[in-house]
């Protein structure tokens, strides 16, 4: 590889955080290039539940022992930090879901519940299946319809169109910050000041966004902005709903129980103020702990440092397999964060993966839940590679090496 590939900084040096990194697979020195799925954990994560778990756990909001009371500061102060985290102006507007999908689902429910026939709910064709059949499902149920925002050869989003979209029924937008096949970026300042200007409620699916760039969701002026744990070296099963408190306060609870109620009475309730009307039944509280956790493992890091050796990173990267004869990188020669996708022709993608994986090389193959998006392309199936704060030009070198033999031996 050209030194002038090298990164300026390159983020490799938090390797040593990771203990999956310290294993072999088939043998070989596990190179991890799927964060986009789901991260691999540092070590301060894993120590942080572990610690919780033995020593400070109890249930929430309901106990006056020592341990309750403990347990209840380190769930609240997580609420707190993932508020810090996204720049939100209240912690009542940090709802704790189980991730991204349960946010995202929230939003559609809730917003479903105000819509009518004849209502429009704008998404775009790049997105996630959980920011897109949660709305199939909202519209199915209200009467309103569904149009799309196009996405263009290039990966981007065909602004114009959005305009054409707009109109007197027009009620919500939702959309992706980064696409998760392409790791293309949506232009989000622009259309949400539209939407914004249009009198639409926006929804943000950050899911591919958090752990790449820093978040200020006023500072973007979304009503909703939806991420999971797992993909920014947090725990699974727990994620985050920010939002906007003044549309939060308009959304039915979507589940009933302990926790959300102010008064019960054998025929009806009241229910509890913001953020515990909508985190029904007891939490996820070693998982807030782990992502209060995995914010302090980022914020560790010089944010713009980090993001701008990870470009360089994924430069580096599509350069180099785009030079390989016979793959094809999807949006080629756009600007992308975290995240790239290639074809090899000949080649399934499933094909390319296996014999990666006998590499040592972890990568995501098929159609990353997104199959309007695989079809807008016209390919069945791709192989992702994905970045996360350990990987090195050495982890690129590897993929490209394994690319190169699977085109040798497959095509
Ligand atoms: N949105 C995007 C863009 C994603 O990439 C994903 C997961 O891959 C999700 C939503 C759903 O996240 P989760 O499965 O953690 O709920």
């Amino acid at each position: 590889m050209n030194p002038r590939d090298l990164p300026a900084a390159l983020p490799g040096a938090a390797a040593s955080s990771f203990p999956a990194l310290a294993q072999t697979v088939h043998g070989q020195r596990l190179v991890y290039l799927d964060g986009a799925a789901s991260t691999l954990t540092p070590r301060c994560v894993i120590e942080a539940i572990a610690h919780y778990q033995s020593f400070d756990h109890a249930n929430v909001h309901r106990g006056v022992h020592a341990l309750a009371e403990r347990a209840t500061t380190r769930f609240e102060d997580a609420r707190e930090a993932v508020r810090a985290f996204v720049h939100a102006s209240a912690t009542r507007e940090i709802i704790f879901t189980r991730g991204a999908t349960e946010a995202l689902n929230l939003a559609a429910i809730g917003l479903g519940a105000g819509l009518r026939p004849g209502d429009e709910v704008i998404v775009t064709a790049l997105e996630h299946h959980a920011n897109l059949v949660p709305w199939q499902m909202a519209c199915a149920r209200s009467g309103a319809r569904l149009r799309f925002i196009p996405v263009r050869d290039d990966g981007l989003l065909a602004v114009e169109a959005f305009e054409a979209l707009l109109g007197p029924r027009s009620r919500v937008l939702a959309l992706t910050q980064v696409s998760n096949v392409l790791g293309t970026v949506v232009d989000l300042a622009a259309l949400l000041a539209r939407a914004r200007a249009a009198g639409l409620v926006t929804v943000v699916d950050g899911a591919q966004a958090v752990a790449h760039a820093e978040v200020d969701v006023q500072a973007l002026g979304c009503d909703f902005y939806a991420f999971s744990a797992h993909k920014m070296y947090g725990p699974t099963g727990i994620g985050v709903l920010y939002g906007r408190e003044s549309v939060l306060e308009r959304i039915p609870p979507l589940f009933g129980g302990g926790d959300m109620i102010e008064t019960v009475t054998l025929e009806s309730a009241t229910y509890a103020p913001l953020p515990a009307r909508l985190e029904a039944g007891t939490p996820n509280i070693s998982g807030a702990v782990g992502l209060h956790a995995a914010i302090a493992f980022l914020e560790s890091f010089d944010r713009a440092r980090l993001l701008q050796a990870e470009h360089q990173l994924l430069a580096a990267m599509e350069r180099g397999l785009s030079a390989l004869p016979g793959v094809r990188v999807l949006a080629a020669g756009t600007p992308k964060q975290g995240a790239l996708s290639f074809v090899v022709d000949g080649v399934h993608a499933h094909d390319v993966g296996t014999v990666l994986d006998r590499r040592g090389i972890a990568v995501r193959v098929g159609h990353h839940c997104a199959m309007p998006v695989m079809r807008r392309f016209g390919v069945p199936a791709t192989v992702r590679a994905s970045l996360s704060v350990h990987n090195t030009l050495e982890d690129v070198q590897a993929l490209l090496d394994g690319v190169r033999e699977t085109c040798e031996r497959l095509r």
